[in-house]
C-alpha cells in the first residue's frame, strides 16, 4: 500500500524555461521536462525516459560500448534479484547499500522463504558467478560489462541526478594480480575521462576517492569530476580496486602455475545516465539545451520556410534532407505546420547544434543559412550562408567547431573555478560559498574531513599524490599526505 506521503509527483507543465543563473535546480528540471527528455512516472522516484533522453542515453553507451570492446570486454547479463543470503557475504559492502535497497518478499500471494533484492549494484551475483567460472590461472582475466537498470530507495527526486531506478554500466573484472586489477581500474577512468571530455566536452578531475567517500567493499576508489555552474560537483563516474574482499566473500579461487590456491582480484567501474545530467548542467542556457555535436541524436535540423506557395522551397528542403542522410548525418526535417520562428526557439530549446533554415530567399541566392547553437543570437560567425551544394560538405567542420567551442567554454569555467587555497579561513570560506572546486594540500584523516564537513557541507571530491610539496594540512595543521579537491557535491 502506498501511503499520502508517498504518492508519485505528476511531471511539471513548463511553459517557460527559467532563467539559468537565478536557480540551476528550476532551471534544470523544467529543461528535462520542456525538452522531453523525461517525465515523471506514476512510481514515486522514478522517470520514464522520452524517445529524445533515450536518444542521449544512447549517444552515451555507443561512445562508452566500443571503448570497452575496444580494451578487451564482452557484454553479458545477470538477474535484477539478488537472494538475502548471497547479499550478506561482504559485510562492508552490505552496510554500504542495505539502506537504500528494495526488497521482493512475495511471488504470487506466497510469501517467500528468503527476501530477494532488487540489484542495487551487482558485484554479488556476478562475484558468485565469477566463482563457479574460474578454476585455474588459464580462465583469468574474466573482463565481462553489462548494461542494466539498478534501484536504490531514494526519497527525492531528480532526473538523472536521483532517481530510484537508473540506467548504468557496471564493468566487472578478475584477475591473477593485484598489478593487473590497479591497471584495469586506471584504463577504464581514463575511458571515463576521455568519453566525458571528447564526447560530452565536460571537462572532469580524475583522482583517488578518500577512505571516507571509497565504494562499500573497495581498497581503492577512482573518480571523475566536474563541476556544475552552481559550484557543486558531480560525480560522474567511478572505478574501484576491490582487492582481494569480494573474491574471498564468494570464493573466487584460482589454481596458479604453480598449483598453489589463490584468491583473484577483482575490480567493478561505472558510469551512468548522470553523466547525461552533468552535460546539461553545463553546457545548457537561458534558451534550453545545447548538446554536443558528437553527443547530439539530432546534428542538423533543416528549417523550411515556406509563406504561400512555396513549393520550390519544400522539394529544396526535401532534396537537401537526402543529401544530409546519405552523407551519414544525423539529420532531421522538421515540416510541421507551425511558425519557423517557433520552430527555432523549439529546436534551439532541444539543443540541436546547427540549424538549417532554407526559404525562397536563400534559394534564390542559391545557399541556405546555418546557424550555431553554441553561438550567442546575433555573435559572429553564428550565422552562416552557405552554398547550398556545399552543406552537407560543410557540416563535419562546424559540427566539430562546435563541439570544441563547448568543450573550451566549460574547460574555462572549470579552470576558472579551481582554486588553491594555502590560508585555512580562504579554504573554509570557499568551501562554504560553493566557489568551486578547492584545492589544498590535505592530510587524508576522516576527522578532519568530518570537521569541515560539518562546517562548511563540502566533502573531499578526489585526491591526487602530494608530489615534493611537503607541508601542513590547510584545513587542520597536521602533516598533508595527499592533495585533494573540496567541494559540496550533488
Ligand atoms: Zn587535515
Amino acid at each position: 500500500m502506498m501511503s499520502q506521503t508517498d504518492a508519485p509527483e505528476k511531471t511539471p507543465l513548463v511553459k517557460e524555461i527559467p532563467p539559468k543563473a537565478k536557480d540551476l535546480s528550476d532551471w534544470y528540471q523544467a529543461v528535462c521536462y520542456k525538452a522531453e527528455l523525461v517525465s515523471l512516472a506514476p512510481v514515486r522516484g522514478c522517470v520514464v525516459l522520452r524517445p529524445y533522453g533515450m536518444g542521449l542515453w544512447e549517444r552515451l553507451q555507443g561512445a562508452l560500448d566500443s571503448r570497452f570492446k575496444a580494451t578487451g570486454h564482452e557484454n553479458a547479463y545477470f538477474p535484477l534479484l539478488i537472494p538475502e543470503s548471497l547479499l550478506m557475504r561482504e559485510a562492508e559492502h552490505v552496510e554500504g547499500f542495505a539502506p537504500e535497497v528494495a526488497w521482493v518478499t512475495h511471488g504470487g500471494n506466497e510469501k517467500l522463504a528468503e527476501r530477494l533484492a532488487i540489484r542495487p549494484t551487482s558485484e554479488v551475483i556476478i562475484g558468485t558467478m565469477y566463482a563457479e567460472w574460474v578454476q585455474s590461472y588459464r580462465d583469468l582475466p574474466i573482463l565481462i560489462n553489462q548494461w542494466a537498470n539498478v534501484m536504490r530507495w531514494e526519497k527525492r527526486t531528480r532526473p538523472f541526478l536521483r532517481t530510484a531506478e537508473f540506467l548504468w554500466q557496471e564493468g566487472h573484472t578478475a584477475h591473477a594480480t593485484e598489478t593487473e586489477a590497479a591497471a584495469e581500474v586506471a584504463q577504464m577512468l581514463e575511458v571515463y575521462r576521455e568519453v566525458a571530455e571528447d564526447i560530452c566536452a565536460v571537462p572532469v578531475i580524475k583522482g583517488e576517492k578518500s577512505s571516507t567517500e571509497r565504494f562499500a567493499g573497495a581498497t581503492h576508489t577512482f573518480s571523475i569530476e566536474a563541476l556544475m555552474p552552481d559550484g557543486k560537483a558531480l560525480q560522474a563516474a567511478t572505478s574501484h580496486e576491490l582487492g582481494q574482499n569480494f573474491a574471498k566473500a564468494y570464493d573466487i579461487k584460482f589454481a596458479a602455475e604453480d598449483q598453489s590456491i589463490r584468491h583473484a582480484w577483482t575490480t567493478s567501474w561505472g558510469m551512468s545516465w548522470r553523466m547525461l545530467g552533468a552535460l546539461i548542467m553545463v553546457h545548457g542556457d537561458d534558451r534550453g539545451l545545447r548538446i554536443p555535436p558528437k553527443m547530439a541524436p539530432i546534428e542538423a535540423v533543416i528549417v523550411p520556410i515556406v509563406r504561400g506557395e512555396s513549393e520550390d522551397v519544400t522539394r529544396a528542403a526535401r532534396d537537401l534532407f537526402a543529401t544530409l542522410r546519405a552523407a551519414g548525418i544525423r539529420a532531421k526535417l522538421d515540416e510541421r505546420d507551425l511558425r519557423p520562428g517557433n520552430k527555432f526557439s523549439d529546436w534551439e530549446m532541444r539543443g540541436v547544434p546547427l540549424r538549417i533554415e532554407l526559404g525562397a530567399k536563400d534559394l534564390e541566392a542559391g545557399t541556405a543559412t546555418l546557424v550555431r547553437r553554441d553561438k550567442e543570437k546575433g555573435a559572429e560567425g553564428g550565422k552562416i550562408a552557405v552554398p547550398l551544394a556545399d552543406v552537407a560538405a560543410r557540416i563535419p567542420g562546424l559540427l566539430d567547431d562546435i563541439q570544441t567551442e563547448l568543450y573550451a567554454q566549460a574547460r574555462a569555467f572549470l579552470d576558472g573555478h579551481t582554486l588553491s587555497d594555502t590560508d585555512r579561513a580562504e579554504f573554509l570560506a570557499h568551501c562554504k560559498n560553493r566557489s568551486g572546486m578547492v584545492e589544498i594540500a590535505w592530510c587524508g584523516r576522516p576527522a578532519c574531513e568530518a570537521a569541515v564537513k560539518a562546517e562548511t557541507s563540502a566533502t573531499t571530491r578526489n585526491t591526487r599524490p602530494l608530489g615534493d610539496a611537503a607541508g601542513p594540512c590547510v584545513a587542520c595543521g597536521e602533516p598533508a599526505t595527499v592533495r585533494a579537491y573540496f567541494a559540496q557535491s550533488y
